[in-house]
């Protein structure tokens, strides 16, 4: 019997989990046929952790001492998809049952270069090679599937068991290697509801700079994640604490911490979390635009965060708020973007009644009106022109005082009216 999620995995227990977890047919395949012609194949990184955490896992890639090269002699089917990397995708199965694994060779200096048949031990060593170059302990843990062999360097399986979030080796170096690391380390402390290693935290510090050179787009990838997360606060607390939150998100003066708490409340929406934040620092349009453009957004999201940053928003939760005014706030925001606003605002059951009985079934744009501008048209009120938009703006104007107008016919004689007053 496997141990409940979340108490502490001895050695054995972490083995026996690993080996009842069910890893894709395919990639135990690509590891058999790897391994039948004399290289090493091992699970590693985020399939292994997640695995003895009890968590579901995307993408289940092999490391092998295979080069590419060998990796593309021993199977008929691959792709080079990252060959840059040393990554190639293995095509296994047929038809719509095809499937990529990824295997990607260890990276390090050891691959064997004396041209004598690898020995188990050289394959140690290399694994540990690859291992070293991992970023945190707890993604540095390796599960040979087919020989069912765990391999545990650098003490993850403890961290693991503790919740902590530990760079491999000396925290700064490795964040001084490569600045997105320090960005890793705050999403996975979020995504995982671990805490920060006090020395890997403090070495947040001394990247800063380094990170600052980081692809904007990479950088988007781990806040997103982090900001998806069931405790963002996890992450963005040491965001604050060294000095990385002023670098990727508005700086905020005052209540920081009760706006990071805050964070948590809220659903795990990217769009309802990251507007929350920037909206809270009140800044001018101009700043905000360049800090949410700095994260390289999709064009939706861009819209959706700028629209949810509009401070009247806030009169949507004020009790008193007249519909009318309501109905034009929903309509500037966009009635799709409504539940994410109320969720944003930590709208009361009270004030989403309103709100909702405000725009629900009642036209808050032209194109819901009961009267189209071809109904304009087919009735002779006016001819195909700029007069049509006219008239439906001003006949929108009247159904956003009082919804009981948007009648069809009532519609009809307030726009020949509208015709009249307007020759
Ligand atoms: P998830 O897929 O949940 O984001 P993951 O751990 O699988 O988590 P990936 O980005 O898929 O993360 O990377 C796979 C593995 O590659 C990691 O577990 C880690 O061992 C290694 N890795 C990824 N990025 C880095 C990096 N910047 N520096 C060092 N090692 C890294
Ligand atoms: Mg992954």
């Amino acid at each position: 019997m496997s141990p409940p999620l979340g108490t502490p995995l001895s050695v054995e227990q972490a083995v026996a989990r690993l080996r009842q977890s069910s890893i894709p047919t395919p990639v135990l395949e690509v590891a058999r046929t790897l391994q039948a012609a004399g290289h090493a194949a091992v699970m590693v990184g985020g399939s292994v952790r997640d695995t003895l955490l009890g968590r579901q896992h995307g993408d289940w890639d092999l490391a092998s001492s295979a080069t590419p090269t060998e990796v593309q002699a021993a199977f008929r089917r691959t792709i080079p998809t990252g060959i840059e990397h040393g990554t190639i995708t293995v095509m296994v199965g047929r038809g719509d049952q095809r499937e990529g694994v990824e295997v990607t060779t260890f990276r390090g200096e050891g691959a064997y270069v004396d041209g004598r048949r690898p020995t188990e031990v050289h394959f140690l060593r290399e694994l540990e090679d690859d291992l070293a170059r991992r970023d945190f302990t707890i993604n540095a843990l390796a599960w040979d599937p087919i020989r069912e062999q765990f391999t545990d360097a650098f003490d993850g399986l403890a961290d693991l068991n503790a919740g902590r979030i530990r760079a491999v080796g000396v925290a700064l170096d490795r964040f001084l290697e490569d600045g997105l690391r320090v960005m890793r380390a705050v999403r996975f402390a979020a995504t995982l509801g671990f805490a920060l290693e006090a020395e890997t935290e403090a070495a947040i510090e001394g990247a800063l700079e380094v990170f600052d050179k980081v692809s904007r787009e990479r950088v988007q990838v781990e806040l997103f994640k982090l900001l998806g997360a069931a405790q963002p606060s996890r992450g963005l607390a040491p965001m604050a604490r060294r000095g990385l939150w002023p670098r990727v998100l508005l700086p905020i003066d005052g209540e920081l911490e009760a706006l990071i708490a805050s964070c948590d409340a809220r659903p795990p929406r990217v769009e309802v979390r990251l507007a929350h934040l920037l909206r809270a620092a009140s800044p001018e349009a101009a700043q905000l635009e360049a800090v949410l453009d700095g994260l390289k957004p999709s064009r939706a999201l861009r819209a959706d965060i700028m629209h949810l940053v509009a401070p009247e928003l806030e009169r949507l939760v004020e009790p008193t708020t007249p519909e009318p005014e309501l109905r034009r706030i929903v309509a500037r925001l966009g009635r799709e973007r409504l539940p994410d606003a109320l969720d944003m605002l930590a709208a009361d059951e009270a004030a989403r009644t309103r709100v909702q009985a405000a725009v629900a079934d009642k036209a808050i744009v032209a194109k819901e009106l009961a009267l189209a501008g071809r109904d304009l048209i087919a009735e002779g009120v006016c001819k195909p022109g700029p007069q049509i938009g006219e008239i439906l703006a001003a006949l929108l104007e009247a159904v956003l005082e009082a919804p009981e107008l948007n009648d069809r016919q009532a519609l009809l004689a307030r726009a020949r009216a509208e015709k009249d007053d307007q020759r």
